[in-house]
């Protein structure tokens, strides 16, 4: 596994990248902003040191791609609220467990006997529910095109079996939906993205072609290794210097136009777009999922529909996640981060997550 990564984090390819990237802006006298969509590149970005190597004209911009930092409270407090049902044992992804929410996170919820369990696969609620018939397994489900398909996946198995303890409480999320409301604000800062590649493998590179076209952004689809990264930001500042505005995949490896049809096909039989509201963003039209009317009796929304928090969560005014996620503030920018709001003592998402922003610079943030 060490060879199959070597090549892509080799330190003279990184050098030899950030001397190209010198000549090419030699003579070019703007900064570049680049919105690194998701929360991976953030921490390859700060893991590998690219903002002290990389020339100054390029000022990396956060995105909102980070699952659990986006998820609104509102949500946390559904399941928590859930997970403190009797009859329930909640089941979600990583760390979506320790995302504060209004009265507590699952994790304060498991403390106070809520059966609370993460899972690495969806499919894992099948072994769960067959080990526990006398209970409801309600999978709290998250995650942006790449995890979606694997829900719907797993909502195929419960219907083929005719499983009756499982139940879903739909959170999934779209890339482009928010990177569109993104560069519909006014005062935004985003020059060019860099496209998240796993969301591409399943929804193909076709879903960024609208940024060049209609806004004049330029993307790049990219890998997660530090020699993706420092590639594709240099197949960027190339469109820039030549005054190209494209949308061009640098994870080739992997990523076709069209994606992965068959996943595609899968999610569209299950579920149907919906409004979300992202944490920092805002309410985005057709930026979520939920499930189709045909599949609502496993909907745990309308199933728990009386005990689930209908009001709206107050935010701590003092956390800057707002203004991280819709890229325009750094977490430096907040008075909380290190002191008050630490790993061990996160105050907002943006910390409790491992492809938060706040978590990538508290654990790289010294090499700045
Ligand atoms: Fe919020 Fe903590 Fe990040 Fe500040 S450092 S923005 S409080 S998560």
């Amino acid at each position: 596994l060490k060879d199959l990564y070597d090549g892509f984090r080799d330190p003279k390819t990184i050098k030899a990248y950030k001397k190209l990237i010198d000549i090419e802006l030699e003579n070019y006298d703007k900064t570049i902003n680049i919105m690194e969509v998701c929360g991976g590149h953030t921490h390859t970005i700060m893991k590998y040191g690219l903002p002290q190597i990389l020339n100054k004209k390029i000022n990396f911009v956060h995105g909102p791609g980070c699952p659990v930092c986006v998820m609104p409270k509102e949500r946390v407090d559904s399941a928590y609220e859930l997970s403190l049902q009797k009859d329930v044992i909640l089941v979600t992804l990583g760390d979506m467990i320790k995302v504060p929410g209004s009265r507590g996170s699952l994790q304060d919820a498991r403390a106070k006997g809520a059966d609370v369990r993460f899972v690495y696969s969806p499919m894992d609620c099948l072994k769960i529910a067959t080990e526990n018939k006398d209970k409801k397994v309600v999978f709290f489900a998250i995650g942006f095109e790449t995890t979606t398909p694997m829900t719907c996946a797993l909502l195929e198995q419960v219907i083929k079996n005719d499983i009756k303890n499982i139940l879903f409480h739909i959170n999934h999320i779209t890339v482009p939906e928010v990177m569109r409301a993104l560069v519909d604000k006014k005062d935004n800062k985003i020059d060019a993205f860099l496209g998240p590649a796993h969301v591409s493998v399943i929804s193909g590179s076709k879903i960024y072609e609208e940024f060049p076209l209609r806004y004049n952004k330029p993307v790049v689809v990219s890998g997660f290794e530090p020699v993706d990264v420092i590639e594709s930001i240099y197949m960027l500042v190339c469109q820039f210097v030549q005054n190209r505005v494209e949308l061009e995949v640098e994870y080739k490896r992997v990523v076709s136009f069209e994606g992965n049809i068959k996943a595609q096909e899968l999610v569209d039989k299950y579920l149907i777009k919906t409004s979300f509201e992202f944490r920092g963003v805002g309410t985005i039209l057709e930026s979520g999922y939920e499930l189709r009317e045909e599949y609502k009796k496993y909907n745990a929304k309308l199933v728990y529909d009386e005990i689930l928090p209908k009001n709206r969560a107050k935010e701590n005014k003092a956390c800057r996640c707002p203004d991280i996620l819709s890229g325009v503030a750094k977490p430096l920018d907040c008075k909380l981060f290190g002191t008050v709001c630490t790993p061990t003592n996160p105050i907002g998402s943006c910390m409790v997550s491992s492809e938060g922003a706040c978590s990538a610079y508290y654990k790289y943030g010294n090499l700045l």
